[in-house]
């Protein structure tokens, strides 16, 4: 029974002239198979992830492969227990990846050179060569490339401004960058080339999920696990000597354990064990411990009286301004 299913990441920029009819038309097969997933489309191309069953992640595949100018998309494939996602998902957007630039990028005119997971492990050992995580600061803090820069970024769309607020650490300098599947290194290696903040870029081909693959890499030099925007949350890729970096929001104890937070105004992603979560009502500050629509709370069918109690074996209480 156990992984008889499949998850698919995949890109590919592609133009795509009528992108609202090929949504509808994708939505469509994707439901017909019983295919579940997040698919974003653009007139600039298609990035999706999927899961379900080999036979459905197959006849996707086939699908896809039918379309024309997608007969060479990549996938990378990861078996699974069950599906990856609740539902299935196909969205318009003005970018497949969203770097909000004022002038756009387009990856088949400018983008970093191609580095296979080789290349890339001695880039990452080459003393001379700056790493940088192009993802956000939560997924760097589940895991990353050993010694890559972190840029402090929620959203994509944020990094071209962290980059340039710290171009002395680029310029003059040979950068490669990464990402999960590659799809953000394409226009963002392109857009560093186009403002000159390096001098020469390079990018992982495929991104960290094809480096843990990779029968040569076997994704050393990856420190902790990797984010993923699915159920999953977060998956190996250090085959060779696997550890965990993530820290515990609450003791810093080793944890790779994400889940949001309970107050729904807040519903930031946190690390903590099961235990702390117990312990600190899945709030991530005392303000949300409390907050009248905790869903920690609401989940456990706790009283108002055993919400205080709670509150009071951690110094903290309904009633009084938290100290
Ligand atoms: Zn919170």
């Amino acid at each position: 029974m156990s992984k008889d299913y499949r998850v698919l990441l995949y890109y590919k920029y592609e133009p795509i002239e009528n992108p609202g009819t090929f949504r509808d038309e994708h939505l469509e097969f994707c439901k017909s198979i019983g295919l579940r997933g997040r698919i974003l489309v653009g007139a600039e191309g298609i990035n999706g992830t999927v899961s379900g069953t080999i036979a459905q992640t197959e006849k996707y595949k086939e699908f896809l492969h039918s379309l024309p100018g997608f007969e060479d998309v990549w996938f990378k494939e990861d078996k699974a227990d069950d599906y990856a996602h609740k539902k299935m998902h196909v969205r318009y957007r003005e970018e497949i990846v969203s770097l909000s630039l004022e002038e756009d990028i387009d990856p088949d005119e400018i983008t970093g050179e191609y580095l296979k997971p080789q290349q890339f492990k001695e880039a990452i050992l080459d003393e001379d060569t700056i790493v940088l995580d192009t993802r956000n600061d939560y997924e760097y803090d589940l895991g990353h490339f050993k010694g890559a820069l972190r840029p402090e970024i929620r959203n994509f769309r944020d990094l071209p401004n962290w980059v340039k607020e710290n171009k002395e650490q680029f310029m003059d300098k040979k950068v490669v960058v990464y990402c999960t599947g590659g799809v953000r290194c394409e226009k963002f290696s392109g857009w560093m080339l186009r403002e000159g903040l390096a001098k020469e870029v390079g990018q992982l081909q495929g991104g960290i999920d094809t480096y843990g693959k990779d029968p040569e890499t076997q994704g050393e030099l990856w420190e902790g696990s990797m984010y993923v925007f699915d159920e999953r949350i977060s998956v190996p890729i250090n085959q060779v000597d696997p550890t965990i970096v993530g820290k515990d929001h609450y003791d810093g104890t080793p944890c790779d354990r994400y889940v949001n937070c309970a107050n729904p105004d807040c519903n930031e992603q946190v690390l903590m064990s099961k235990e702390n979560e117990d312990k600190y009502l899945r709030g991530c500050t005392a303000e949300c411990r409390k907050h009248p629509r905790n869903r920690y709370v609401t989940e456990h069918n706790l009283t108002e009286n055993e919400w205080e109690e709670r509150l009071n074996n951690i110094g903290e209480s309904l009633y009084e301004e938290v100290r």
